[in-house]
């Protein structure tokens, strides 16, 4: 059923560059409809030279608020009246609310993925855990494990100082060890025979192509192997970890829920989960 456009209409908006890509306003528009909110998603595709309009543009427009996607989750920051916790450590944005013109950032892509893996049953508390990758998702997943009480965190990275850098930024946040690797240590045991969760945090295998060299045989039958990618269904990593016989989590569920917390920013209501699973997995199956 098509959302009921009239007088009363608000929009919520997502700025991106590509943003054709996006399956966001499927999900979204499904749960505004359930709650019968008065609420219409749309695509908006923002070249990074208009940034600043764009932004101006939310109060213009009085938009309920916008998700963000890529390249504009960094360079919108500085544009924002106020930023949550996680939004200032992350140094990233990826739902904006406008509060009577005063616009809020916050970034629920670490509490989506704490959300998805609590949903699978996997706690991180205490956990041994290795991210690989360095750049925005790894530090919204890293912030995340942190505060959820994680016992070790390993960034491997193609470029080390990267992951160094992060470790310096988030060093004292919690009670978390640290480290960083380079990405040829993927290929040495001792890294992760005790790691319970190992995390995809790099876009390789978007495109099918093979993943990073690594010996997932000596990872502990029980570590969780999963792909923040979305698409294609079963990337190469996962692939991997599937022939090893490990269990896999793909991007999907981060999806959701970032994607439910974002709801609720802008409704103060809960999300409908269930309805918005469904209507993701249908464009997910239709692109
Ligand atoms: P960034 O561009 O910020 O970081 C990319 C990372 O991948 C860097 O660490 C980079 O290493 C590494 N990398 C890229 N290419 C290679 C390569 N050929 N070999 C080794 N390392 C490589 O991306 P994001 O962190 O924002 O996003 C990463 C992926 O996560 C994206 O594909 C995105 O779609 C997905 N994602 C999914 C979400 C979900 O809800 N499921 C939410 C957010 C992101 P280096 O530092 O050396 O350049």
């Amino acid at each position: 059923m098509p959302i009921a456009i009239n007088g009363q209409t608000r929009l919520v908006g997502i700025f991106g560059d590509p943003i054709t890509h996006t399956r966001s306003p499927a999900m979204h528009n499904a749960a505004f409809r359930a709650c019968q909110l008065p609420y219409a998603y749309v695509p908006l595709l923002v070249h990074p030279s208009d940034l600043a309009k764009a932004v101006q543009a939310i109060r213009a427009y009085n938009l309920v608020g916008v998700n963000v996607t890529v390249p504009h989750k960094e360079r919108i920051v500085r544009h924002l009246d106020e930023l949550s916790e996680e939004a200032t450590l992350c140094g990233a944005v990826n739902t904006v609310v406008n509060r009577d013109g005063v616009l809020f950032g916050d970034n629920t892509d670490g509490r989506g993925f704490l959300a998805s893996l609590q949903q699978r049953g996997f706690s991180p508390h205490q956990r041994d855990i290795v991210l690989i990758g360095a750049g925005g998702s790894t530090r919204a997943v890293l912030f995340s494990l942190i505060r959820a009480g994680s016992k070790r965190i390993t960034i491997v990275n193609r470029t080390l100082a990267k992951a160094q850098a992060l470790i310096r930024t988030y060093r004292t946040l919690g009670q978390a060890r640290l480290e960083a690797a380079p990405l040829d240590r993927l290929l040495d045991p001792a890294l992760l025979q005790d790691a319970t969760l190992v995390v995809n945090c790099t876009s390789v295998g978007l495109h099918d192509e093979p993943f990073l060299p690594i010996n997932l045989t000596t990872t502990p039958r029980h570590c969780l192997f999963y792909d923040l990618l979305y698409r294609p269904e079963l990337t190469t990593f996962l692939r991997q970890a599937h022939n090893a016989r490990r269990t896999t989590m793909d991007g999907r569920s981060m999806l959701l829920h970032q994607g439910a917390l974002a709801f609720s920013l802008w409704t103060a209501q809960p999300a409908p989960l269930q309805v918005m699973a469904r209507a993701l997995a249908r464009a997910l199956r239709t692109s």
